[in-house]
């Protein structure tokens, strides 16, 4: 019988080495469209969150540029991309708090990351998940953001309890994966959750933790 710890670290390395991740692929030249498509990336895959980032792009030359326009022109600009209705107005309120000098993005990522965290937080629409993706991709923290794929796949596997919130997770994760595999852990573990052990019928039978894992459906 292995231990939690033990799970953890074979379940991530297991991860890394089916879908080998490549965070180079993930480029940001600009802080607040990486926000943008950070948000945009919530229940959508890569590719329309490609496709929502380019119109957006397209469309929206600048911060001050979304901070004026109207709900409905973000909402077309980004239809590509899931819950385009919800993620419009996320996005417009942001953008008015950074074009009303509310927060600098660029000094948020030059400042320690519990500091800068506490910033973004502060903005209406950034919880602690979009603030751990943000500081992880665009400046590289050693973070390891819980992502609703995540959540699931480590409650399924046992790691995480009922009870557990996303700082609980995080840092169960935390403790057992080094600093310098955490951004491969998280990309991996999307993919699994994604494509594996999805929300409603989890691929039990192509799962290669399926006999360690208390949630398998090959037990029933
Ligand atoms: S065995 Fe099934 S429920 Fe458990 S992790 Fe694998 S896919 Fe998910």
């Amino acid at each position: 019988m292995i231990d939690e710890c033990e799970r953890i670290s074979m379940v991530v390395d297991k991860v890394i080495e089916m879908f080998k991740p490549d965070p180079a692929r993930i480029q940001f030249e600009d802080p607040f469209y990486a926000l943008v498509s950070i948000i945009l990336s919530q229940n959508t895959s890569t590719k329309n969150v490609q496709a929502a980032m380019e119109r957006f792009r397209r469309k929206f030359d600048s911060v001050e540029a979304v901070a004026s326009a109207s709900l409905k022109s973000i909402q077309e600009a980004i239809k590509p991309a899931g819950l385009w209705r919800m993620k419009a107005p996320r996005i417009k309120l942001i953008a008015r708090q950074i074009a009303e000098g509310k927060i600098d993005l660029g000094k948020v990522l030059s400042i320690p990351y519990s500091e800068a965290r506490r910033i973004l937080m502060s903005l209406d629409g950034i919880g602690p998940k979009t603030a751990d993706v943000f500081l992880m991709f665009a400046r590289g923290e050693p973070v390891l953001p819980i992502d609703t794929h995540i959540f699931r796949v480590m409650r399924r596997l046992g790691v995480a309890r009922e009870k557990d919130d996303y700082e609980a997770v995080r840092s169960k994760l935390e403790s057992v994966i080094e600093p310098e595999k955490r951004i491969l852990a998280h990309l991996a573990l999307i993919e699994f959750g994604r494509r594996i052990c999805t929300a409603r019928n989890p691929k039990c039978g192509e799962c290669p933790f399926s006999g360690i894992c208390p949630s398998s459906r090959l037990r029933a």
